[in-house]
């Protein structure tokens, strides 16, 4: 029997007490990363020894007496930060990656429960129970068993929070519980995925536009045939060239980030879609874009593995997931359906729908 590790990432939404609880446990476990980190390198000094996670995880107790704070973080939480730092230096050690570092709290966003008590973590619907916190309110945009769930992940990233499960599963049950995703590719943001998050226009587009149609009407100004026409000529195409870059480069990022996140991935067929004459230029470039998008993630998902699925575009951003049609023209941000009452952006609610096709293409 082949076990297979699968990790879901839902959106979690936390009260304002909670979210506070969930800072300083940051604070502190990175705190006891960056001094475990230190006292590894006291003693290596004094001893040309090095110090174990065992002999760091026996001082737990005694570090809760000297700093009582530390009592407010789950007793796992804490061993799972030494660990971190163990598998840091034994990466370091067999020439994976480079000497450990000190983390910032940007480098340090996550804590980890490593042995989750399975659905003690789920007894309320719609919850998450990680110890120490309360419950949290749990945006599962598809279903999993809570049975199979042995370690949660409480990240803070883009300024959101989310709970990494992970599960291990026979791998013939792997189908349907991948991380999942639907992508919709928006007007105002660059990309709106189902559990809520986009990703946006990067700021240097608009600049970048401005200036080029500026050096377009500088062209247009010059004389056919002059010597000034062809240098606003080649002026004109070295900016276009620049441009390219700028935005291979932010698809590539964000195509990356995409495939390492999720295992299953929705999107719209485009050559369908290509087939309706757009007559909305912003529309239209963002598409063009979004072209070279979906093949940077093609490509990305044979290479790492993970799964794209195209759906029949028709109708993606009138329909909601429970089936009613919503119509809304583009100046219509909000999708409100009047049937299951589903409020949310209209965008994230077409990457539902999105994800929705998919897996009835693939059930
Ligand atoms: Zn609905």
């Amino acid at each position: 029997m082949t076990m297979k590790v699968i990790v879901h990432q839902f959106n979690i939404e936390p009260t304002d007490e909670q979210e506070h609880t969930m800072f300083q446990t940051l604070g502190l476990c990175r705190r006891l990363y960056n001094t475990a980190l230190e006292q590894r390198e006291i003693y290596y000094r004094q001893t040309t020894n090095c110090l174990t996670y065992n002999k760091q995880a026996n001082e737990l107790a005694a570090l809760k007496k000297v700093f009582p704070e530390y009592r407010t973080v789950n007793a796992q939480v804490l061993q799972d930060c030494l660990k971190r730092l163990d598998n840091s230096f034994q990466r370091f050690f067999d020439g994976i990656s480079g000497y450990p570092h000190y983390k910032d709290m940007y480098h340090y966003n996550s804590f980890t429960y490593p042995q989750a008590d399975k659905q003690d973590h789920f007894k309320r619907p719609g919850y998450i129970y990680p110890p120490k916190i309360g419950y949290v309110k749990l945006n599962a945009h598809f279903e999993f068993d809570p049975s199979l769930v042995s370690r949660i992940n409480v990240k803070f990233h883009g300024g959101k929070w989310y709970a990494n499960l992970t599960s291990e599963i026979e791998e013939t049950q792997c189908y349907g519980l991948l991380t999942q995703v639907g992508i919709d590719v928006g007007l105002l943001s660059f990309a709106a995925f189902s559990d809520g998050s986009k990703i946006e226009n990067p700021r240097y587009y608009r600049k970048s536009e401005k200036r080029l149609a500026k050096l377009q009407r500088q062209l247009s100004r010059k004389k056919k045939g002059s010597k000034n026409r062809g240098k606003a000529k080649s002026k004109v195409a070295k900016y276009h060239a620049k441009i390219a870059n700028q935005r291979k480069d932010f698809l590539h990022r964000a195509s990356y980030h995409i495939v390492q996140e999720y295992d299953f991935i929705a999107v719209e067929d485009l050559q369908i879609k290509n087939m309706v004459k757009n007559h909305c230029l912003a529309k239209s470039i963002s598409d063009a874009g979004w072209g070279i998008f979906i093949k940077y993630i093609e490509y990305k998902s044979k290479k790492f593995g993970k799964i794209l699925v195209k759906v029949p575009p028709a109708g993606t951003s009138q329909t909601c997931i429970c089936g009613e049609h919503v119509p809304k023209d583009l100046s219509v941000r909000v999708h409100e359906c009047p049937k299951c009452k589903l409020k949310a952006d209209r965008d994230v609610v077409s990457a539902m729908v999105i994800l929705q096709r998919a897996n009835e293409m693939c059930a």
